[in-house]
């Protein structure tokens, strides 16, 4: 039977990959994004000429009632929902927290945090034995800097990223016995256009000298650890993290 994943944030970047490793893999895709039309249709079109099925469906994960369309059209269009990959995330420009106003930092955890609550309360609702669906799985794409903390960059990012290995792991014991695993991977420098709306796009290759594997990672490399988390392969694992960083 052919599974369905829903991969928020999956225009670009590491979501982007993780669309393709997934059509590779056999899934029906289904890719969330919140305003690039363009790059959204560029990846459904270049996965359905390497002989896969995905669709992209426009919807800000930050506002509820988006996401309640979002899974609702994905009910409609491509039935039961295995997999969700919470990737989609934001952060803004490098600055100390002294330097930080609310409504930035509310816009990061809407997004980071509230979002990822909203996509994984609704997967829930759906895959949970509790609610008569067939079990799933749930990847939260977090960050390192949940763990080393961004000090003098976005430290109100990498909060929203503890935050969300936090629901990683309560999420986890609560579905644990309703089919469902829930587990997190922390990508470490990856190589994407994120880094730029920190106002640094050369920011990888400056700090590629912390890494002791010596480079920034590629978005694939993040997402073969999210593909193994979801696939029966990791079938005892849930509530536990892939650091996928090179070591840093
Ligand atoms: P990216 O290239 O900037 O792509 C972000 C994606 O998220 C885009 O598809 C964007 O949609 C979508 N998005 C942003 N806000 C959204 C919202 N409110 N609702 C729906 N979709 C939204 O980012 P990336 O580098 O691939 O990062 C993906 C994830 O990995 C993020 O959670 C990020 O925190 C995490 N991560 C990245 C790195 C890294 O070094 N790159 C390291 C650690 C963790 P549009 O295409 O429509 O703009």
């Amino acid at each position: 039977m052919t599974q369905t994943i829903l991969i928020t944030g999956g225009g670009r970047g590491i979501g982007a990959a993780c669309a393709h490793l997934a059509a590779r893999q056999g899934y029906q895709v289904c890719i969330g994004y919140r305003s690039d039309d363009e790059a959204a249709s560029n990846l459904v079109r270049a996965i359905g000429d390497a002989g896969g099925t995905a669709l992209a469906i426009r919807a800000d994960v930050a506002d509820e009632q988006e996401v309640e369309r979002l899974f609702a059209e994905v009910d409609a269009r491509c039935g039961p929902l295995d997999a969700l990959v919470n990737n989609a995330g934001v952060l803004a420009r490098q600055m100390r927290v002294d330097e930080m106003d609310a409504a930035r930092i509310r816009r990061i955890l809407d997004t980071n945090v509230v979002g990822a609550f909203l996509c994984a309360r609704e997967a829930v609702r759906r895959m949970s034995t509790r609610h008569g669906g067939r079990g799933g799985a749930i990847v939260n794409v977090s960050s390192r800097a949940a763990v080393l903390g961004s000090a003098g960059e976005y430290v109100d990012y990498a909060a929203s990223k503890a935050a969300l290995d936090t629901l990683t792991i309560g999420l986890a014991k609560e579905v644990a016995g309703e089919g469902i695993r829930v587990n997190g991977v922390r990508p470490g420098l990856i190589h994407t256009t994120m880094h730029a709306d920190g106002g640094e796009s050369g920011r990888v290759a400056r700090l590629q000298s912390s890494v002791p594997m010596g480079r920034g990672g590629e978005p694939e490399e993040v997402a073969r650890a999210v593909l193994w988390l979801l696939s029966d392969q990791a079938s005892y694992t849930t509530g536990s993290f892939i650091e996928v960083s090179g070591g840093r």
